[in-house]
């Protein structure tokens, strides 16, 4: 079995306790990882505020925290082989999206390092002729970053990038199911030549390691993904620290098609929406709201694409659907299937997990129209299961689109611009794509509202909300202060 070991204040060992990553393409046991507990996370937050206060990078120019993230970003491409080869075995993520995404992975450092050297203070022209008053933008300090198990480099890379390049050090936990290319990314950080503690990698569970961290005195603001409940737990957590969170969470997403929309694209865009990254996606367009006059045309097209997916082995590069993370994931998708069924929706396609080895569960289309209140219209699956509603009017559309307590992502297809525009205004989510999905960019903020959670990653200002802002007043005369009994 394969051994992998956490990071702290630059040096790699074994943890408080060991515990087994299973491949989710077999199901079987592949590779020990080390499991952090109180001691292990006390140490990664003492190394990280050591680090923060300490000169080498304290003391160090904003210009060199850019080269040093741009080191990282040459070895991330240099390495990009072997993380994605690494979140394949460990996640069941198919190798042709983890290849592609690490690759891309590199820019967002790349990005970072460029900004790091950007984030200016202000001066203010202020209301008393004896005063010069500015604004230093300085480090939050610690930053604990959580990540769940899909796309863990990239979830990363949105929050060591700009912390580090904003000047503060960060404490990651990897998650507990997949840990694997965060963990050989540890290894990769360490070559880049940054001073020790000011990135700490850990992996463990929720109760042991997550609480721990979160809820800890020496964190200054945690920046979570994951899932509502979880969430909740965080925002809990933090009530003991009083640290500030970012919470990134999942969500119910319409993608909604118009009947005079480029049906081959719309399909295409459909497919990547639910299918790609096997559902396991949190901006995955979960809702298909068409058009009931395309609707049935539109259904086939989808359901032979669904049927046609190469399902297999995620690291075979003609792979287009592999296996679901975990098991628990497995049954989740069963367990709501069944619901959203005696709710009255129809089953399309898909809808039972493969009689194979390993996590996997084919394509599935529930068709919803007679079923408003089926849990597949609330719940996130996360996995390849698409829930269907018709419209006949642009009004029942957007009421449709906005009908969950989630506001991630959307998607509109549509050849009318102005109807584009109205739908652009009328969607609650962080994101909307037209006439196309799925598209992410380090230079384009992501996130949601509602329980989808609040703060934005990527972006110029997901570096600045790795600062606070410092309010200095000098005064310029050499008169005696006046009247010391009011204020000035
Ligand atoms: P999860 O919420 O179960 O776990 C996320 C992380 O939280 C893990 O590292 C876990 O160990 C940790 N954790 C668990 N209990 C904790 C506690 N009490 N205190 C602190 N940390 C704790 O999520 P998951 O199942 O691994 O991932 C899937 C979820 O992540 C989905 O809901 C998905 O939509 C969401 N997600 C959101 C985004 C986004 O950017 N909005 C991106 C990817 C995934």
């Amino acid at each position: 079995m394969q051994q992998f070991q956490q990071y702290i204040g630059g040096e790699f060992s074994d943890g408080s306790a060991r515990f087994e990553s299973r491949d989710p393409a077999t199901g079987t046991p592949w590779a020990m990882m080390p499991e952090a507990r109180a001691a292990d996370v006390e140490a990664a937050v003492a190394a990280a505020r050591a680090a923060f206060l300490a000169p080498e990078w304290a003391g160090m120019t904003a210009s060199a925290r850019g080269r040093l993230l741009a080191r990282l970003a040459d070895l991330i491409a240099e390495n990009a082989d072997t993380l994605a080869r690494l979140e394949t075995r460990d996640t069941g993520k198919i190798i042709r999206e983890t290849s592609a995404q690490i690759a891309y992975v590199a820019e967002y450092y790349r990005y970072y390092a460029g900004l790091a050297d950007k984030i200016e203070g202000a001066h203010l022209p202020i209301d008393k002729p004896d005063m010069e008053v500015w604004l230093r933008r300085e480090p939050l300090g610690v930053v604990a970053a959580v990540v769940p198990w899909n796309s863990q480099l990239f979830l990363a890379a949105v929050k060591v990038g700009p912390a580090l390049a904003a000047g503060c050090t960060v404490v990651l936990k990897a998650s507990e199911d997949g840990p694997a290319p965060l963990l050989e990314f540890a290894r990769i950080f360490d070559q880049a030549g940054f001073p020790p503690g000011v990135l700490n990698v850990l992996t463990g569970f929720g109760p042991d390691c997550g609480a721990v961290l979160t809820s800890h005195p020496g964190i200054d603001h945690v920046a979570f993904t994951g899932g509502p409940e979880t969430a909740r737990h965080v925002v809990r957590n933090s009530a003991e620290n009083l640290a500030s969170t970012s919470l990134e969470l999942g969500g119910k997403s319409p993608f909604i098609v118009f009947e005079d929309a480029d049906i081959d694209s719309a399909v295409n865009a459909q497919v990547s929406g639910i299918f790609a990254a096997t559902g396991q996606s949190c901006v995955a367009g979960s809702r298909l709201i068409i058009s009931n006059e395309i609707k049935d045309a539109f259904l086939q097209r989808l359901t032979e694409k669904a049927k046609s997916a190469r399902i297999g082995a995620p690291d075979l590069p003609e792979t287009e659907i592999g296996p679901l993370c975990t098991r628990a994931q497995l049954s989740r998708a069963e367990d709501l299937i069944a619901a959203s069924l005696s709710a009255g929706a129809q089953l399309v396609t898909g809808g039972q997990q493969l009689e194979r080895e390993g996590y996997f569960f084919p394509p599935t289309i529930l068709d919803c129209s007679d079923a408003a209140e089926a849990p597949c219209l609330r719940e996130e699956f996360f996995g390849p299961v698409l829930s269907v509603r018709g419209f006949d009017t642009e009004a029942e559309a957007l009421a449709l689109a906005n009908d969950t307590a989630h506001g991630l992502a959307s998607g509109v297809f549509t050849r009318d611009l102005t109807r584009a525009h109205r739908m652009i205004r009328g969607i609650r989510a962080g994101i909307v794509w037209v006439n196309t999905y799925r598209a992410v960019s380090p230079i384009a903020p992501f996130g949601g509202q509602g329980l989808s959670g609040h703060g934005r990653e990527g972006g110029l200002q997901a570096a600045l909300d790795y600062t606070r802002v410092k309010t200095v007043w000098l005064r310029t005369s050499d008169d005696p202060i006046p009247d010391p009994f009011v204020m000035r």
